[in-house]
Parts: C-alpha cells; sequence; structure tokens
C-alpha cells in the first residue's frame, strides 16, 4: 500500500452500515496524511502502475481469463465524474476501457427493462468498465422526480444487488464511487461555469431544477446507501469537494483492485526457445 494513507482508501472510503449522509464531511480527506502537492504525485504513480496492471489483465482477458473491473461513479452534477474519467482512467491504455455514460434514457431504451442498457454497457473479460452515471439513477433521478411510482422504482434495490452479485459471480469488481459534493460547492463551480465563456458548454439550465431537490436527492443517495452498499459490491463515499483528493482516492482504489485481482502474465501457448532459434534462423 502507498505512502501517506495511513489506513487503505477501501477501507477509509467504504460505506458501511450506519452511515450517515448528512454528517458526511464531503471536504474531508479520510485516511490520507499527506498535503496535496503529495497526493497529485501519487495519482501519477498510481496511474503507471494501473496501466501495468491493466496490461495483465488485459493479456488475462485474451487468454481465455474472466476477469474484468467496473467502475460505477454517481454524483450530483459538476460532482468531477467526468474528471475522474478523463484524470483517472486516461492514465490507462484508451484499448483497455470501456467507458459508457448514461443520460436520460431513449425511447428504445425505455421500451426495454432499466438494466436492459447496462447489460449491454458491461465490461468484457479483460477490460476496466467505466460508468459515468449508472443504473443507480433509476433509484435516483426516477425516484425523485417520481417519473414512475414508487411500487415500481421500490423492488429495484433488491434487484440491483442480485444483479451486482451476478456480475461479481462471473469475474467482475464492482467498485461503485459516490462522488459526494456539498451544496455549496456546487453552487460555486455551477457559478463558474456561467462566468466562464469557456465552461458554458458544460451548463445546463436543468441542472439548476436538480440542484432545487437537493434534499430529496440526499435522501435517494441515503436509501441507496443503506440498501445496496452489499459485501460483494460495497460503496465507497469520496468527499469530492477537492478534486485533488477525489482523483486521488479514486485511483487508489482502482489500483487496489487491481491488485487484488493478483494475475500474472499468462503463460505463453508456444516454447519461447523453440521459437527463438526459429527467429534466428529465418
Ligand atoms: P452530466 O450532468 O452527467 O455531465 P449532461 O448534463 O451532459 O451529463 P447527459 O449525460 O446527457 O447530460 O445526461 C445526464 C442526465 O440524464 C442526468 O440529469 C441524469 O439524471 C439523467 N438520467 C440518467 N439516467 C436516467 C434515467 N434512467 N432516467 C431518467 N433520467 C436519467
Amino acid at each position: 500500500m502507498a505512502k501517506r494513507w495511513s489506513t487503505p482508501a477501501a477501507e477509509s472510503l467504504r460505506v458501511g452500515p450506519g452511515f450517515d449522509f448528512a454528517a458526511f464531511d464531503t471536504a474531508a480527506t479520510p485516511g490520507w496524511e499527506g498535503s496535496r502537492k503529495k497526493a497529485e504525485s501519487l495519482t501519477a504513480e498510481n496511474g503507471e502502475e494501473m496501466s501495468e496492471l491493466q496490461e495483465r489483465l488485459y493479456a488475462h482477458g485474451r487468454t481465455g481469463g474472466t476477469r474484468s473491473v467496473l467502475l460505477v461513479l454517481q454524483g450530483m452534477d459538476t460532482s468531477g465524474k467526468g474528471g475522474i474519467v478523463r484524470h483517472v482512467m486516461g492514465m490507462v491504455d484508451p484499448q483497455g476501457v470501456q467507458l459508457k455514460s448514461f443520460g436520460k434514457p431513449t425511447p428504445e431504451e425505455l421500451s426495454h427493462h432499466y438494466l436492459w442498457r447496462i447489460r449491454n454497457a458491461l465490461p468484457v473479460p479483460g477490460r476496466i468498465g467505466v460508468f459515468d452515471r449508472s443504473h443507480y439513477e433509476d433509484v435516483l433521478v426516477v425516484r425523485v422526480n417520481e417519473l414512475v411510482p414508487p411500487d415500481v422504482w421500490e423492488p429495484r434495490y433488491e434487484e440491483i444487488n442480485a444483479f451486482e452479485r451476478e456480475l461479481v459471480d462471473a469475474g467482475t469488481v464492482v467498485i461503485k464511487a459516490a462522488m459526494l459534493i456539498s451544496k455549496d460547492e456546487q453552487a460555486a463551480r455551477l457559478r463558474e461555469r456561467l462566468e466562464r465563456p469557456d465552461k458554458h458548454w458544460k451548463y445546463n439550465p436543468g441542472d439548476i431544477d436538480e440542484r432545487e431537490k437537493w434534499d430529496a436527492y440526499q435522501e435517494a443517495y441515503q436509501a441507496v446507501f443503506d440498501r445496496t452498499s452489499t459485501e460483494h459490491a460495497p460503496w465507497y463515499a469520496i468527499p469530492a469537494d477537492n478534486k485533488w483528493f477525489a482523483r486521488l482516492a479514486v485511483a487508489e482504489l482502482v489500483l487496489e483492485s487491481l491488485e487484488g485481482l493478483d494475475l500474472d502474465w499468462p503463460a505463453a501457448d508456444f516454447d519461447p526457445a523453440a521459437e527463438l532459434a526459429r527467429l534466428e534462423r529465418s
């Protein structure tokens, strides 16, 4: 485990029983004892290690292995999900990463079960899948905006747990990262988007409509944490007011998961010495 973490990220950030979102400090840096500068250099170092381990995972997938990783990113608008994709997952070979963003469902998606589009986007063996939003929208935005009645969204928590159990049993490590910012921090980030012409493209007037339902979202997130932070697919609560910490934390979680796979380079299905001899003769 890396320098300056007093506790492994997977331990200090894991959402356990009794987790109280209302009391959560979104500006804290739990488990981290170093400076911001140190965090940034460690994030870069982690990127190099992630790259090497990701290549092993890819090689394993190419030779019949079944393992994969799925990073699920959830969070309110401006919480930094895009930054994680760019700055953390951007450090590994794009060929090894399968990125999928989930926006408002299309008419075709709506005509299917809500997990249909999710299943279609799952990482194949050897890949790291990254979901920018996910099936959790179906118990977050859908619940808050009453897009379906409670008797429809209510059973989804159990269904999601069973679905993730299936993924884990098939060889996927599921890392669920909730990027948590304060309401004030969101205001500052939205203000910046409005004040800077180079950020206007990121601004969506609908973001204010969702912001106005902040408390209902807090409640919906609390239910997600209470009901879907399972042994097989736990949630990690990422304090995200400090982007540098959020990036370090997610990089660390992905790295710890890749290390946990404990994969070796696959054995050659040919005789390297004989092939070398052939090469020399050719
Ligand atoms: P972001 O805010 O993530 O940067 P964006 O504003 O560019 O993204 P999209 O990525 O097109 O917008 O879509 C995100 C929006 O889609 C969010 O408001 C999200 O709540 C909504 N959304 C995602 N999944 C669902 C769903 N299952 N039902 C309804 N709305 C959904």
